[in-house]
């Protein structure tokens, strides 16, 4: 199928079911109002002259128009271009240029930003960007007026030409270990990965998915909006961007039954101070990724939000993005201590990263790939993309992970973070943890710097609970003797008051080893 087929089988087993909720602009669609509505759109894309292979840029915050834009933008057989709102003017830029958007649609405003004048500032560096349409605008109208004249057979022809295989969506990596590359992916590949992602988690019809997670990445849009119109779920949009009270109302009003988040989001709504006076008990499930979970976190997310059920997912933007997910029937142990297991149809090894060869189980290694969820490429990159894509299509991910003797897979950190001293290898991970339990240290990040003797040494770059406080190297040395190896005691130390990171949040330990280096 394609993603317009696959919608379409949705309209006509639940026509009348809810297809789409935007609580903060106060309105819900079935899936014929919702189908209709992407139709609407879609006939006005090709009546602003959006043709087949076209790269479409969305540039805004939560909202159903976002969802819009991307079943529109699928109908018609353009790439949706998914840029992150947090984005600023030059890296808006990079992205307009470099995947050639012609038409954007952005949000006009939201708290302090000007998404208006902000592409205004940028529009005379983009020669391919023709149009720019702003959600909650006369523009936005006019978007849709252009399609009144579009005759719907000519929408059907198009769609008809379609295949699984076409280009659907270009989306960034986070950027976190060097500069953000456009993956692409198909409708084979994202409709797949949401489909499995919810079956994983055993959606229907009843289902309710309260989704406070950005759509420009594959969490929301893959995971959530396509998790849950593949299987007639309810996609419920709280608020245009995070915020834990707002998410918590929109589960107890619409009854949401999934829950989705990043660990310090679940961490931001347990904290709420009338936390105790919201009825989750609609909540069963719900998918907790991106990030390592503390075992605290999810001990609380499975008895005071009664998502029993909860789902740990590891993914990658350059495969759709999920391959190892946790089963509904895992106990505690299996969702804290591991990202769960393989999807079907997705084949996983774990290799050495230098020799090429398959490990056994219970070694640490590069964790690669393959199956129908693999990227068709980074977008106008090939060579980058042969440096992660080999010649038997397994994607190489640049993740150091164990699959353990019951299938079940650890992440242990980056390659690229990996830390070579005197030829034994240190994981930054390990270190940061231990270094958690000291009572001064508030946020710690280890990374490996160049030394003459061993080659290499982790340095702690640490942010204090009480920045007046002090922390001296010997302190630091004193706290982990004995406790830790001693080639994984850290060699130096810097004080911080906070780390580079990307805009999605993920610290740039990049940025901290060319500074320190
Ligand atoms: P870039 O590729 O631009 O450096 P990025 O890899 O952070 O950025 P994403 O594709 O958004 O961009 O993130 C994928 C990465 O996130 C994975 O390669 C992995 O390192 C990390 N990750 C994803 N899920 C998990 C998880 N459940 N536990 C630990 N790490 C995870
Ligand atoms: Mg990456």
């Amino acid at each position: 199928d394609t993603i317009g087929q696959n919608l379409a089988r949705a309209v006509a087993a639940w026509p009348d079911r809810d297809a789409l909720v935007d609580v903060a602009a106060g309105a819900r669609w079935t899936y014929a109002e919702f189908s209709a509505a992407v139709e609407e759109l879609a006939l006005g894309l090709i009546g602003s002259g959006v043709g087949k292979g076209d790269r479409v840029g969305i540039w805004a915050v939560s909202c159903a128009e976002w969802v819009l834009v991307q079943y529109a933008t699928a109908r018609v057989g353009a790439i949706m271009v998914t840029i992150n709102p947090a984005y600023r003017p030059h890296e808006l830029a990079y992205v307009l240029k470099q995947s050639g958007v012609s038409l954007l649609v952005a949000s006009k405003e939201h708290k302090a930003s000007d998404y208006r004048a902000m592409v205004e500032e940028v529009r005379g560096e983009c020669p391919d960007l023709r149009a720019a349409h702003y959600i909650a605008d006369p523009s936005w109208d006019a978007l849709l007026v252009a399609g009144r004249s579009v005759d719907v057979a000519e929408l059907r022809a198009r769609e008809a030409e379609l295949s699984c295989d076409d280009p659907v969506n270009i989306q960034y990596t986070s950027g976190t270990t060097g500069f953000p590359k456009g993956a692409t992916l198909s409708h084979h590949n994202i409709l797949n990965n949401g489909y499995w992602v919810g079956r994983t988690i055993g959606y229907g019809e009843q289902d309710r998915v309260c989704l406070p997670v950005p759509f420009y990445h594959c969490f929301g849009m893959v995971m959530g909006n396509l998790g849950a119109t593949s299987h007639g779920a309810c996609v419920v949009i709280p608020a245009p961007s995070f915020d834990p009270v707002a998410t918590l109302h929109a589960v107890e009003r619409e009854r949401c039954t999934s829950l989705y988040g990043v660990p310090t989001m679940f961490i931001a709504e347990l904290n709420l101070a009338d936390f105790a006076t919201y009825d989750l008990s609609s909540l069963r499930t719900g998918i907790m990724a991106g990030s390592p979970c503390p075992v605290e976190v999810m001990k609380r997310v499975v008895a005071e939000m009664h998502m029993a059920e909860v789902s740990i997912c590891y993914g990658m933007t350059e495969t759709s993005p999920v391959s190892l997910q946790t089963r509904m029937d895992d106990d505690l142990e299996r969702r804290t201590g591991t990202v769960g297991r393989v999807l079907p149809h997705i084949e996983v090894k774990v290799v050495d990263p230098v020799r090429g060869v398959t490990l056994p189980r219970g070694q640490s290694g590069e964790l690669c790939t393959r199956g129908y969820s693999v990227m068709l490429g980074y977008w106008q990159e090939p060579e980058r993309t042969a440096e992660v894509i080999d010649s038997g299509r397994w994607m190489h991910t640049g993740d150091l992970a164990v699959m353990r003797e019951d299938g079940y897979v650890q992440i242990v950190g980056r390659i690229k973070d990996m830390i070579i001293r005197g030829g034994e290898n240190i994981y930054p991970r390990e270190i940061e943890e231990f270094l958690y339990a000291h009572p001064k240290i508030a946020d710690v990040q280890v990374v490996g710097v160049p030394d003459e003797r061993y080659g290499e040494v982790p340095l702690a770059c640490v942010i204090l609970r009480d920045p007046e406080e002090t922390l001296t190297l010997e302190e630091l040395q004193g706290f982990c003797a004995g406790r830790l190896a001693h080639y994984k005691v850290p060699a130096g130390l810097r004080l911080l008051d906070s780390f580079p990171m990307t805009v999605s949040g993920k610290v740039r330990k990049v940025e901290l080893r060319e500074r320190f280096g």
